[in-house]
């Protein structure tokens, strides 16, 4: 009897899963691998960011996604490397599952230009944690500014400024500014939440820059409206517990700001990369023999 033709894919984001129920009726054994057991809908992250859904709402458990589709079975493990030569998935618990054919659907992580440091002081929206971080620095800056007794200190605690002026700053942006337009207005007695600055700041000449300029401009005159202060064209050359050092044509200037959120480039996650390095590797090894 022939042996079931094995397929991995690796990831259970939009691309792995949408992959894994194409394959519903092949004639193979699919095996989906993912560090968590859900499926992750990324772009209502930045809801859970600003509290207005819980993580449940945008999370789905991939075993009861695929529960009905009985040639696959979903697998929680981290893969660590991928050895094309020997065709087999690595786990970072030191198991390996062989495949005959592979997917790697491993998505992005934020990428901080070289300057992880950064991460620490400026967390990035890309998972349920990092989400649920910035809603606690959000509601703990108010919190904070609302306690501290010398008005001089609330500045800093009352201004929110998200680095990268992409799709997912500005919808960050502009539901910071509703929080503290709208939501908390009425809710303090020291501080006036309507009063918060939120920057959204970009080294691009404009926001979203990939997007057409009509929509851009839009974009702009709307966050405009929410109270959101838009800085283009400046580079961000530090980021600290205090807040940004930046530069623009003025020359060095720092702004000082108790909560940064990095909305500012990302990459592949290493799978994807060691994976290509791999297959590269592979290949000219196979093509050398
Ligand atoms: C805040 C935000 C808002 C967005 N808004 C929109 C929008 O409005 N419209 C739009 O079209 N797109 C939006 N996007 C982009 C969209 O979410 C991504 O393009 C999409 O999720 C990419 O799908 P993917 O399957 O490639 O990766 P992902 O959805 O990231 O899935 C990758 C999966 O791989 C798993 N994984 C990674 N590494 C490993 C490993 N080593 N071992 C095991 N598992 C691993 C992860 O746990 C994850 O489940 C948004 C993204 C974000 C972050």
């Amino acid at each position: 009897m022939n042996r079931q033709s094995k397929m991995i894919i690796v990831g259970g984001g939009f691309g792995g899963l949408c992959a894994a129920q194409a394959l519903k009726s092949a004639p193979v054994e699919v095996t989906l691998i993912d560090r968590r057991n859900y499926h992750l809908f990324q772009p209502l992250l930045y809801q859970i960011a600003t509290g207005s859904l819980s993580p449940g709402e945008i999370a789905a458990p991939l075993r009861s996604v695929l529960s009905r589709q009985e040639n696959t079975r979903v697998l929680m493990g981290e893969v660590q490397d991928i050895d094309p030569v020997s065709k087999r998935v690595l786990l970072a618990d030191g198991a390996s599952l062989e495949y005959d054919s592979l997917i790697v659907a491993a998505g992005s992580q934020s990428f901080y230009y070289g300057h992880e440091s950064w991460r620490e002081w400026a967390p990035s929206l890309k998972s349920v944690e990092e989400a649920t971080t910035i809603r606690h620095k959000i509601l703990y800056a108010f919190e904070a500014a609302e306690r501290i007794s010398d008005p001089a200190k609330r500045p800093a605690w009352l201004t929110f400024v998200i680095v990268g002026a992409g799709p997912t700053g500005v919808e960050l942006a502009g539901a910071i500014a509703e929080i503290a337009r709208q939501t908390l207005k009425h809710d303090f007695r020291s501080i006036h939440p309507e009063e918060a600055q939120i920057i959204l700041m970009d080294g691009a000449p404009r926001v979203l820059p990939p997007f057409p300029e009509d929509l851009a401009e839009k974009a702009a005159r709307s966050l405009g409206k929410l109270g959101v202060q838009v800085k283009t064209g400046l580079m961000v050359k530090d980021i600290d517990k205090e807040g940004l050092t930046i530069q623009n044509h003025d020359g060095i200037n720092r702004l000082e700001a108790r909560t940064v959120i990095w909305a500012g480039g990302v990459t592949v996650f290493g799978v994807g990369k060691d994976s290509r390095e791999a297959y590269e590797c592979g290949d000219r090894q196979n093509r050398s023999n």
